[in-house]
Parts: structure tokens; C-alpha cells; sequence
């Protein structure tokens, strides 16, 4: 595997083949951050051990959003780890269903409903196995423990995604799927919402950091904020 990159001293982004996800080492514990794609479980444990910590200290398990990306391994790996997962209350309850889309339409979203109840088959990147006990996760709240991690509401790609803030090394920002950099800085090309992307890229762009990272591409490591606002049009 590729080994974790380190962020900042107690930041590191963990590349799996589809999507990273983030690793945030606090006096309190771990905080994992997204669980990658069904599969992942022993990769992300692998990752905790090459930064010198052990998968059992994982406190808190924060999924930005329900897509099997996202959320994936998360039934797995708490199979081994004692922790509290927290999602926006609009995520938290497909996966307590084990469904990993929303869907525009509601016929569609009913129809998938009825398919995951009935059937023993698991539709791949809809269905993800299901976790029941999540803690919500609202806007500007600070994750409990951990040395400064704080939720910002960021819909538009789907109804209830979450990125994070971290004040850690002039200030992290950790956008999920709110924009990607993989050839360069854009908007997520899927989306539920345009114009919720739009006011969840102008929320992020007007806060102020160092560092951006990305569920999907590459981090920005230096004065990232001031690249959001050029990039997008809010200088
Ligand atoms: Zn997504």
C-alpha cells in the first residue's frame, strides 16, 4: 500500500485505490475520518500501524456521507473497534438501512428502500451493511475529545454531507466531496444539488486555511484558502 501521508503532526491521509480517507491522532485516541469502499477495513488498520498506533485506539468514526466510498468498511471495522460514529442526521439514516444513495427522485429512493428490505442480495455502491447506533453530527459543532475538529455542514453533493475543520497547523479544512483535486481544483463532478455545491463551496471558501484535503485528489498543503477564493471567485 501507499504509505500514509503525513499532514501535520497529527494528521495523516490514507490513499486507498478509489478514495482517501484521514487519520487525526489526539490525547483522547483516534479519530478515523471515512472508512473507503467495502474491503478497506485491513488496509486502514495497516495504515494505523505504520504511523505507530494500534486500530483498537480508533475513539470516534466520522463518514462524511453515505456513498460506499464513504462508508463502506464502516460495519466491518466496527466489528473490531469500540467507537462512536458520527454522520449528518440525513446520512445516518440510510445507513441505518444499509443504503449508500440518495437518489433525486423519490420514486427511485422508495423503490431502492423496498429492494434493500426484501432482498438478501446487496446492490453494488447502493447497499453498504448497515450500522444502527450513529451519533448526529450538526453544524459547527466541535467532535467531543478530539484536540479541535469541527463539523461544517456541506450539502449539494448529497443532502447531508460534512466536512471538517481542523485549527491544527494554521488551519485544516477537509472538504469530502464538496470539491475535488485531482487534475486541478473543481466542484465534485456527481451531485445531488447544484446550487447547494455552490453555497457549500462560497461557506468553505470564505473560512480561512492552510491546508485543504480531499476524499478525492491530491492535498493542497499552503495557502489553500486563498487558492478556494481565486479558484472559485470569491477574492
Ligand atoms: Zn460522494
Amino acid at each position: 500500500m501507499i504509505p500514509p501521508v503525513i499532514i501535520s503532526p497529527n494528521f495523516y491521509q490514507v490513499s486507498l485505490p478509489e478514495v482517501n480517507v484521514f487519520i487525526n491522532k489526539t490525547k483522547a485516541g483516534l479519530i478515523l475520518i471515512d472508512t473507503g469502499p467495502p474491503g478497506s477495513k485491513e488496509a486502514i488498520f495497516q495504515a494505523i500501524r505504520i504511523i505507530g498506533s494500534d486500530p483498537k485506539d480508533i475513539r470516534h468514526i466520522i463518514v462524511t456521507h453515505a456513498h460506499y466510498d464513504h462508508s463502506g468498511s464502516l460495519a466491518d471495522i466496527l466489528q473490531d473497534v469500540n467507537a462512536t460514529v458520527y454522520m449528518h442526521p440525513a446520512e445516518a439514516e440510510l445507513i441505518q438501512k444499509g443504503i449508500a444513495h440518495r437518489f433525486k427522485s423519490k420514486k427511485a429512493n422508495r423503490l431502492l428502500c423496498a429492494i434493500t428490505m426484501r432482498s438478501a442480495i446487496k446492490l453494488p455502491h447502493l447497499n453498504v451493511k448497515p450500522v444502527k447506533n450513529i451519533t448526529a453530527a450538526k453544524h459547527r459543532q466541535w467532535i467531543p475529545d478530539a484536540t479541535g475538529l469541527q463539523v461544517i455542514y456541506a450539502p449539494g453533493h448529497c443532502k447531508g454531507q460534512i466536512a471538517l475543520f481542523s485549527p491544527e497547523n494554521g488551519g485544516i479544512i477537509l472538504t469530502a466531496d464538496s470539491a475535488e483535486n485531482i487534475s486541478h481544483l473543481k466542484l465534485a463532478t456527481k451531485y445531488n444539488n447544484l446550487h447547494m455545491c455552490l453555497v457549500t463551496i462560497k461557506r468553505i471558501s470564505m473560512m480561512d486555511f492552510r491546508v485543504a484535503l480531499f476524499s478525492h485528489g491530491r492535498p493542497i498543503l499552503h495557502a489553500a484558502s486563498d487558492y478556494f477564493k481565486s479558484a472559485f471567485g470569491f477574492d
